[in-house]
């Protein structure tokens, strides 16, 4: 039992952690089936096709997964979310997947709802908890207030939670929305290396998001691929106000294997790849201010 309990906050954690590296982004079934893995167990974290799962060994459902077109009427709101039980010709079956549903509930386990945001594409909420349960209709409301906090941030004990979880909630719903725009501004190129990927092209802020400054426009951000957004963000790499890319001396000092010459040194002096569209280019006092502190670094 403890166990388990030990097991649902490391998924908690590592779901955070492939957010967290991905930009906040959706996830595939087949990634969230395949990747995980307790102590050197794979264990899925969403079920093949319907809704409620309960992978081995579990005594309580640890997540449950709403569609866009899915088979129940299930009803939602910023709040909560009315969940429906696994049902046939209708009815709410008392028996199979639907018995550790209400255990979650009873026990007041927490799960994961991963929710269909576009065809294929699932996010995840967690901790939710099953706040009702009701066998009679088939239903449990499942409160979904407490789901977009950050694990490990002292401030989530502190403070009225709503208020907070509404912070994250707008910040993960911006930095999701800023990765899209920001990639799609450079339509898939790392803007300095032009490497055309996308799945290695993240967004990264010139102005870090921590500081209170930072702004969400395209113009503060810059489409890197991972290669490169590590390195400007460790600053191994600056670009300045007029967009040229500079590599820190020490970097440009090391024997050239064929990714260091080629993914690092010969990057130094190069132009910066950027929109078309003024309005979406990088802002040039941010990347200059950004730029001395890469000088400084030193
Ligand atoms: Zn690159």
């Amino acid at each position: 039992m403890e166990e388990q309990a030990d097991i649902r906050q490391d998924i908690f954690r590592w779901l955070q952690s492939q957010e967290l590296a991905r930009g906040g982004y959706e996830f595939r079934r087949e990634f969230l089936r395949s990747e995980y893995t307790y102590r050197g167990v794979q264990i899925a974290l969403m079920d093949r096709q319907t809704g409620i799962w309960n992978p081995q060994g579990f005594d309580t459902t640890l997540s449950i997964t709403n569609t866009l077109k899915g088979p129940y009427d299930d009803e939602s709101n910023a709040q909560y979310l009315r969940y429906s039980y696994e049902r046939v010709a209708g009815r709410p079956l008392i028996s199979g997947r639907n018995l550790k549903l209400r255990a979650a509930a009873e026990r007041q386990d927490p799960l994961i709802l991963f929710q269909e945001v576009l065809p294929a594409l699932y996010l995840p909420r967690y901790p939710v908890f099953i706040q009702q349960d009701d066998p009679v209709e088939g239903f449990v409301s499942v409160t979904l207030e407490k789901s977009l906090v950050d694990l490990d941030d002292p401030i989530y004990s502190s403070g009225s939670p709503k208020e907070y979880a509404e912070q994250v909630r707008m910040v993960r719903r911006h930095q999701r929305d800023f990765r899209r725009r920001v990639v799609r501004a450079y339509q898939d190129h790392c803007a300095v290396c032009e490497l055309n990927i996308p799945a290695l092209i993240d967004a990264a802020h010139i102005t870090p998001d921590i500081d209170v400054s930072s702004s969400t426009e395209v113009s503060n951000g810059l489409a890197l691929c991972k290669l490169h957004h590590a390195a400007y963000d460790g600053n191994l790499l600056g670009i300045d106000g007029d967009y040229r890319v500079s590599v820190r001396p020490d970097v440009l000092a090391l024997p050239g294997t064929s990714l260091v010459r080629h993914g690092m040194q010969e990057m130094n002096g190069r132009s910066l790849y950027v929109p078309r569209a003024f309005s979406l280019r990088p802002d040039r006092d941010s990347l200059q201010v950004r730029y001395e502190g890469f000088l400084k670094s030193w």
